[in-house]
């Protein structure tokens, strides 16, 4: 059909006789197993709020990943899938007393901080654990760019872990996130001068880090930019400057330093699938006169879709395969709610639509596997989340 789709998840997409999103746990093994190719030794953390499907954890655990935890529903989830309590952290730097305390009891015993209020709290709650201080980044060169509420800047993280040692935790490691679907091999190597220069200042307190986790940001290859243009992440470029940049940082530490990494996005976004179907293609005079189709689909912003004003998902229609000649045109793609945000592009893009398009008709809408779920809302205008339902392509049995 096209080289954007494995054959496990078109053959479950085809023969799928109702609306659905589709995981390919063979695609999400392989991505997870090439990753670790790219960065030998590095110890993955997966960032559950990007895919919090059980079967997807529970391949993920059983192939040694670790979980990047927001909070104790996600710890117990991930305890369920049979991760182990020292292989998933808690990552998230804005959390309640009584969740560090939940946290501490289901057996964590490392924590991610970006402030002196919030290492008081851990070393009250979870006392004598493991802290990772986040570093800001800017965000730039990512589509969502996670940037000022989270992260300390070099010196306010020296501050942090020392008061970490002073309360009697352990002051393990440093994070960054350079922001979501990162474009740019810069910013890691910004993120890494970051590390660097705090690495440095830590060392002259006496304080000598044991890991350093870069967090998530790794891209989806398989997005559209808002016009339609493959967004092409440079990949190699990114996990090259990772490799040089963690031989400059263990070149400026006394003790080993290990690589953390908290991808969410990069090892399902492409792996996941949603199947939908055609409400109408319709044409009529727009506001500023010009006449233009409108394609109304089964699934939108508000069925998992929610990233869809910064990327654009690519389409396929399997009613009507060739894309040649007049068979197809032009339309803005929306969803089937009363919200006019639920247009794909911001509803300003159009994108090629078959004209026979006919209400019923399958659509499949690639590269939607990571934050689907996780964005779905329940029961907007009635529609319930789409059911969840996961594949092995012939090589992996169940
Ligand atoms: C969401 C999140 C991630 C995953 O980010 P991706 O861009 O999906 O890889 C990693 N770490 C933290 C702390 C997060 O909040």
């Amino acid at each position: 059909m096209t080289v954007h789709i494995s054959a496990p998840l078109a053959a479950a997409l085809a023969a799928a006789p109702a609306d659905r999103l589709v995981y390919d746990l063979t695609g999400i093994e392989r991505q997870y197993d090439t990753l670790l190719g790219e960065l030998p030794g590095v110890r993955i953390r997966f960032a559950l709020k990007a895919c919090p499907v059980d079967d997807v954890l529970r391949c993920l655990a059983a192939r040694g990943a670790g979980f990047d935890a927001a909070g104790p529903a996600e710890i117990r989830q991930a305890l369920r899938a049979g991760a182990q309590a020292h292989r998933i952290h808690y990552g998230n730097t804005v959390k309640s007393d009584h969740d560090i305390a939940e946290a501490h009891r289901l057996g964590v015993r490392t924590f991610a901080t970006d402030s002196v209020e919030d290492v008081t709290a851990i070393a009250a709650h979870a006392p004598g654990a493991r802290v990772f201080c986040r570093l800001t980044t800017s965000g730039e060169g990512a589509l969502w760019g996670l940037n000022r509420k989270f992260g300390c800047a070099p010196h306010d993280a020296v501050r942090v872990l020392a008061t970490a040692r002073a309360a009697g935790l352990v002051p393990a490691g440093l994070s960054v996130h350079v922001g979501s679907q990162q474009m740019t091999g810069e910013a890691w190597q910004r993120a890494l001068d970051s590390l660097a220069e705090t690495l440095v200042a830590l060392d002259g307190l006496g304080i000598v880090p044991d890991h350093v986790n870069l967090g998530g940001g790794l891209p989806a290859r398989g997005y559209l930019d808002r016009h339609g243009n493959p967004l092409d992440p440079p990949l190699d470029k990114m996990f090259a400057v990772i490799r040089e940049g963690m031989e400059r940082l263990a070149g400026l530490t006394a003790a080993p330093l290990d690589l953390v990494l908290e991808p969410g996005r990069h090892l399902v976004a492409d792996h996941g699938a949603v199947r939908a179907h055609v409400y109408r293609l319709t044409e009529r005079a727009q506001p500023d006169g010009t006449r233009a189709r409108w394609l109304y689909l089964s699934a939108g912003k508000f069925n998992g879709l929610y990233e869809m004003d910064q990327i654009r998902h690519r389409l396929v229609f399997p009613a009507q395969a060739d894309e040649a000649g007049e068979a197809y045109v032009s339309a803005v793609v929306a969803g089937p709610t009363c919200d006019s945000d639920d247009a794909y592009g911001g509803g300003r893009h159009p994108a090629r639509v078959p004209r026979a398009a006919a209400s019923g008709d399958p659509v499949w809408i690639l590269s939607a596997g990571a934050y689907a779920t996780s964005y779905t809302t329940q029961g907007f205008n009635g529609i319930r989340p789409l059911p969840c339902v996961c594949v092995r392509g012939p090589e992996g049995q169940h």
